[in-house]
């Protein structure tokens, strides 16, 4: 489209303090005081206890709780890990990845720990497929009955999107590569210190340091449906679950480096500088790096 001029890239954001819920602005407003006006002061998140990181999240998803028990009818666990997924119902986001395999989620709950997922999203009304995918996700949900309780949010929008990416305890992203622009809401999720379990696509090819602000699916493997749900139930069983229930403070660490690493850079403040530094900027073209750290850079020309 436009020939002889330098394309490059500069990484999506969210608004933090829209898509912070009250508990963790109250948390960040009591220890990086200035992180509304400046958004790199939530890099200091890193200094603030791990239990007051704990508490605030517990907070959220008690609010997340009482949202799903007063407007979906449905009462889920507080102790149990809750897993969520919402977006635009289309085809590539594949929502019904994580139920590839019934028995060895049920196993899972069953052997490992108790889990429960809530799911939202909307289809375009003339996207059939996409409605499709919702109809796998209630069949998966009856087949599971009893064992993992999945709620499914009707008329997903902002305010849930608010409540859901700050209530959850683990935010699941399975798009098909490389198909996932970016994923703003793991980006929210992170400003609330909710880890991701994410495909490496969009953001999370960036936001990912594996162990340390969430975990990714079949990176080691190819771009396979079941190698990814085997990765993704591996991932569950072998690590995520062991830490929520084994080892609570290790996994409230995970969810403060998602704040310090993820809400501190994946925010349009520093979007919007690196559209002023690197777009705008009057001598910045051809200066566009071709790779940064792992994530390659299209190599721009210089304009015509
Ligand atoms: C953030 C958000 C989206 C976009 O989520 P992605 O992860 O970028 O697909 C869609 N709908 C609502 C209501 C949102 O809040």
């Amino acid at each position: 489209m436009f020939p002889g001029y330098p394309i490059s890239a500069i990484t999506n954001g969210v608004h933090a303090v829209s898509w912070t819920a009250p508990p963790l602005r109250n948390l960040f407003d009591q220890h990086v005081a200035p992180w509304r006006r400046d958004n790199r002061y939530l890099r200091y998140a890193i200094g603030i206890p791990v239990d007051d990181v704990r508490r605030a999240h517990q907070e959220a998803k008690r609010a997340m709780l009482a949202a799903l028990k007063s407007r979906a009818g449905v009462q889920l666990d507080e102790k149990v890990l809750t897993v969520g997924f919402a977006r635009r119902a289309a085809v590539y986001k594949r929502p019904e990845l994580l139920f590839s395999d019934i028995e060895r989620l049920k196993w899972i709950a069953r052997q490992v720990g108790p889990l429960q997922i809530v799911y939202g999203g909307r289809a375009h009304p003339r996207d059939q497929e996409g409605k499709d995918t919702i109809q796998h996700v209630f069949a998966a949900a009856a087949a599971l009955k009893g064992i993992i309780p999945v709620v499914y949010v009707e008329n997903y929008d902002l305010q849930w999107g608010q409540i859901l990416t700050s209530g959850v305890d683990l935010w699941l992203n399975t798009p098909k590569p490389p198909e996932e622009a970016s994923g703003t809401s793991g980006m929210k999720a992170a400003l609330n210190g909710v880890p991701s379990l994410s495909v490496l696509d969009g953001w999370w090819i960036e936001g990912c340091i594996e162990g340390v602000t969430g975990w990714a699916i079949g990176a080691d493997a190819p771009s396979d449906p079941r190698a990814e749900a085997s990765s993704l139930y591996g991932k569950l069983d072998s690590v995520i679950l062991p830490m929520f229930y084994g080892r609570p403070n290790d996994y409230g660490k995970i969810m403060r480096f998602s704040i310090a690493l993820n809400g501190g850079f994946f925010n349009t403040q520093r979007m919007l500088s690196q559209y002023i530094s690197n777009a705008y900027s009057a001598d910045c073209w051809g200066h566009w790096p071709t790779r940064v750290g792992n994530v390659s850079v299209p190599a721009g020309d210089k304009p015509a």
